[in-house]
């Protein structure tokens, strides 16, 4: 069955107000919750410029209009503010699922008032209801954190994890593991189509500036000339995947023919005290490092096996660590220029 992502005929029923397609011109409309955020911002950017139609949903929580405003005025575009928490009536094609408090900083914060574990299973449960009514194909950005502290090395997706349940991190792991759940029961039980990813550390222009995470934390402080904050040893190693690989990914994931779950990541492995020398490499040789004690139930390694996703979505990340970074740097140069004026320095 071919699902019903393209309009070939004059669609007149939808809620979004959109133009009306020609005949025998194909439009597909999409949804895409987190889309003001940093990896659905980027994605929105992809579908608009393949000419869908996309409708973005964010509570602004951690996203921000900038990430989108260029697209402001164009009738093919449209912004709601909504917490996924809250029911929605929408009718689209296709919904990719990103809305979710994902930085360490914000869900150990106060989990309950950040709502992650809310979010992951309420708003997941919502969205897979819309998919439900309105026939869409919906699509979980999940993540590596299910593996938790893996025992496995490097993680296929057959590999069912390590996760403390009653941890500081588990709002976020446990959340999404149970949005995982909510996902394939849908699947099975409501016959709804679904897709899977499973994102390893991504990073890119438009990241959070101060959500802790440990690429945008380095490359921050490098560029305020601070200390890059090395938790624990430095030896825990993460991959990191630049952020259009990642797009790439997603969507490939989203319009193939197979569920997952697939891991999307660069397998490129590195220890927090490599990555510190890259961003000195990149960014200002004489950037310093200082350590801090490392936070509860950090990982010690991670590292994706993609073979499944190069082998049935026939995708593979493209950008090392070391030609990602620079992209990144111009933009954030620029925000933290314009932050420090905003405080008058
Ligand atoms: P982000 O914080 O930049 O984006 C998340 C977006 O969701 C934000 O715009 C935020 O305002 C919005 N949001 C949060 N709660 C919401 C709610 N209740 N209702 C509506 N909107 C809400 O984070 P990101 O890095 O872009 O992450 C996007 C997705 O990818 C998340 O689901 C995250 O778990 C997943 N992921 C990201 C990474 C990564 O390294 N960036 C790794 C693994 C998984
Ligand atoms: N839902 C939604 N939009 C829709 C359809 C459903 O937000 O277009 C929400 C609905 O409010 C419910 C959730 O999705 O909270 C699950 O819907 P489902 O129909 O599966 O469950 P039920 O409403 O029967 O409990
Ligand atoms: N980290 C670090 N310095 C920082 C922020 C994080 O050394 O300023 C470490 C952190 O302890 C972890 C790794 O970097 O081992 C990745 O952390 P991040 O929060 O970016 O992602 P996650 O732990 O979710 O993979």
């Amino acid at each position: 069955v071919t699902h019903a992502s393209t309009v070939t005929m004059p669609y007149k029923g939808s809620v979004t107000g959109r133009v009306p397609v020609g005949i025998g011109m194909k439009r597909t409309r999409v949804v895409v919750t987190g889309g003001a955020g940093f990896v659905g911002s980027h994605l929105v950017d992809k579908l608009i410029k393949r000419g869908d139609d996309v409708i973005v949903i964010d509570n602004f929580f951690t996203g921000r209009k900038e990430n989108v405003m260029h697209h402001f005025g164009n009738h093919r575009f449209e912004l709601i503010r909504h917490d996924v928490v809250e029911p929605i009536l929408l009718e689209v094609d296709q919904i990719y699922h990103l809305a979710c408090p994902a930085s360490p900083v914000h869900y150990k914060y106060n989990p309950i008032l950040n709502c992650d574990y809310k979010t992951n299973v309420m708003g997941t449960l919502n969205m897979l209801g819309l998919a439900k009514r309105i026939g869409a194909r919906f699509l979980l950005t999940s993540t590596s954190e299910v593996y938790g502290d893996p025992l496995e090395h490097p993680q296929k997706e057959t590999y069912w994890g390590n996760v403390n349940p009653i941890g500081v991190r588990s709002c976020y792991d446990e959340g999404k593991r149970t949005a995982e759940t909510l996902t394939m029961d849908y699947h099975r039980g409501a016959g709804v189509e679904v897709r899977i990813a499973r994102i390893f550390n991504t990073y890119g222009p438009r990241m959070c500036l101060d959500d802790g995470r440990v690429v945008s934390n380095f490359v921050a402080q490098a560029i305020r000339k601070k200390p890059m904050t090395v938790y624990g040893d430095g030896k825990q190693t993460r991959s990191f995947q630049y952020v259009s690989d990642l797009v790439d990914g997603l969507m490939a994931l989203m319009d193939g023919e197979h569920i997952g779950p697939f891991n999307l990541g660069n397998p490129g492995e590195f220890t927090m005290l490599e990555l510190a020398e890259v961003v000195k490499e990149v960014i200002d040789p004489s950037a310093t490092i200082e350590f801090r004690a490392n936070t509860a139930d950090d990982p010690h390694k991670r590292k994706p096996d993609i073979s499944r996703a190069k082998e049935l979505l026939n995708w593979e990340p493209k950008v090392p660590l070391r030609d990602g970074l620079p992209l990144m740097v111009n933009d954030f140069r620029n925000r933290i220029l314009n932050e420090d004026e905003g405080k008058g320095n």
